[in-house]
């Protein structure tokens, strides 16, 4: 017996893009041992994916499960689709490094409540994700927010010299300790009053050890450009790749202007590397902003402190029903979740096939009515809009959810079926795979995901967890200071 396993005589996309192959896989020890033919006869365990691609596991790079692979680790709304790396820390919210000493500010009850941040350090945070061991590997970016809420006394205001420099040191600290990058969350009003200098000083930090910017930008309305710019001019005075998050055109006005938008993406990446993220729905969702409300298209609210029983209902109604402006509705409702379906389709789908595109699921994990994203993003992507609506090839879109993601983030043996990189597989029927989850019904197993290995090992196969869990921290293993491949 030379392996541990053999998936035999399946249709391998291997997330370079290429098209598929027909061929059997051995793994042993939790890597990719042979590519090839390989005699059943040599292995433990074999597996037959007649009919099936086996594909690397999908890398969600969009995430707000910091909390949730510690509290939840069976991960199932992300294993079942085929993703076995989450990497978590987005739009400057993160689990660590996190000392509250006032109550918890928006947006970071997104990711749990005041009880649950407990991770003063990213040394702390990682031991107790490898202590919940979680099915799904695990990278950490470190947010901008979480960091100004460590040193401030108020959040409406731009950070001093002398905090920026006690932010640097803590984001040098979790940098040297493996964390991918640095994220910011400019929108919100936790991040709106810091200064583009602010920014910048901090991620001068990134060089030193080769990470990532990572940015949900100043404004993703009227003036996404200027916030686009912005971004360009924190990473390249940086000297770190930026990734742009959830790149979308937002609000009304808005509407068609993504080829001018990704022009502008396309032009910074000739000189540094850019790229952005994108998840495969027309509406949003975050904690219901004032700036946001309009009655431009449909807001429903998913929870409220004050009102849960408003859960489900439309912005509208409920002010309708109260006799009051949707603005007095939603300060009542607050602190409050929503889903905003603010985005054309069209734009969506320009962002989504663009080559310097990845799929992340911004899923909101604690929410009690999930935009769909949670549990359908990558099977949206695969089944809809590559199967159903021919966006793109499948290899293409197996690319934009493993190697890109991979090699953006420098997970160096990640999202790539190759001898000696780690056995993260996931096996689909290519004509059932679809999505699932609904706006009404958001919690929802996908269809057609028939298996999933974690470090080679089976974590998910016939809809159900398999009960092991097998994920990883997974440190940075790449300098990303020469940029993307
Ligand atoms: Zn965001």
């Amino acid at each position: 017996m030379k392996f541990d396993l053999i998936i035999h005589n399946a249709q391998i996309i291997d997330g370079s893009g290429e098209p598929a192959f027909n061929a059997d896989l051995a793994v042993s020890k939790g890597k990719i041992a042979a590519i090839g033919a390989v005699s059943a006869a040599d292995a433990t365990l074999v597996y037959d994916a007649q009919g099936l691609v086996l594909a690397p596991g999908f890398v969600d790079v969009h995430t707000h499960d910091d909390l949730q692979v510690i509290h939840a680790p069976q991960m199932l709304p992300k294993i079942s689709q085929g993703i076995t790396t989450v990497i978590v820390g987005n739009c400057g919210i993160s689990a660590s490094p996190v000392t509250l000493t006032g109550a918890l500010p928006d947006p970071m009850n997104l990711l749990g409540a005041a009880e649950d941040f407990s991770y003063a350090d990213f040394a702390s945070y990682k031991q107790a994700v490898n202590r919940a061991q979680p099915a799904v590997n695990v990278a950490a970016l470190i947010g901008h927010t979480a960091l100004r809420n460590n040193h401030m006394d108020r959040l409406d205001r731009t950070a001093t010299q002398g905090e920026v420099e006690l932010m640097r040191v803590q984001l040098r600290e979790a940098l040297t300790e493996g964390a991918l990058g640095l994220s910011s969350g400019l929108a919100y009003g936790s991040a709106i009053a810091s200064s583009t200098e602010e920014v910048k000083k901090l991620a001068e930090v990134l060089n030193e050890t080769g990470a990532v910017y990572t940015t949900h930008l100043r404004t993703e309305f009227d003036e996404i450009l200027t916030a686009l710019d912005e971004a360009f001019e924190i990473g390249e005075h940086a000297k770190a790749p930026i990734i742009v998050s959830h790149l979308k055109c937002a609000g009304a006005g808005n509407w068609g202007r993504s080829g001018e938008i990704l022009k502008k993406l396309e032009t910074a990446s000739q000189n540094h590397p850019v790229g952005c993220d994108c998840y495969p729905y027309s509406a949003s969702s975050s904690t219901l902003d004032l700036q946001q409300v309009t009655s431009d298209f449909d807001i429903v609210i998913t929870w409220s402190e004050p009102h849960p029983e408003q859960g489900g209902k439309k912005l509208a109604d409920i002010a309708k029903d109260w006799n009051v402006s949707l603005v007095d509705a939603a300060k009542k409702l607050q602190p409050a979740g929503a889903v905003y379906h603010g985005m054309s389709e069209q734009d969506v789908q320009k962002i989504l096939a663009h080559p310097l595109t990845m799929v992340g699921s911004d899923g909101l994990p604690v929410d009690p009515l999930p935009h769909p994203r949670l549990w359908g993003a990558f099977p949206r992507v695969l089944g809809h809009y590559s199967r159903d609506l021919k966006l793109f090839s499948l290899p293409e879109a197996i690319r934009k959810m493993t190697r890109m993601s991979a090699d953006r983030f420098g997970l160096d043996d990640r999202g790539r079926i190759a001898v000696g990189a780690a056995a993260d597989l996931v096996l689909f029927d290519p004509a059932t795979v679809k999505d699932a989850a609904t706006f009404t019904q958001p919690q929802q197993l996908a269809e057609g995901i028939e298996a999933v290995w974690v470090n080679g090992v089976l974590s998910y196969a016939q809809k159900t967890v398999t009960g092991m869990r097998a994920g990883k921290f997974l440190t940075r293993q790449r300098d990303l200071r020469m940029g993307f491949y």
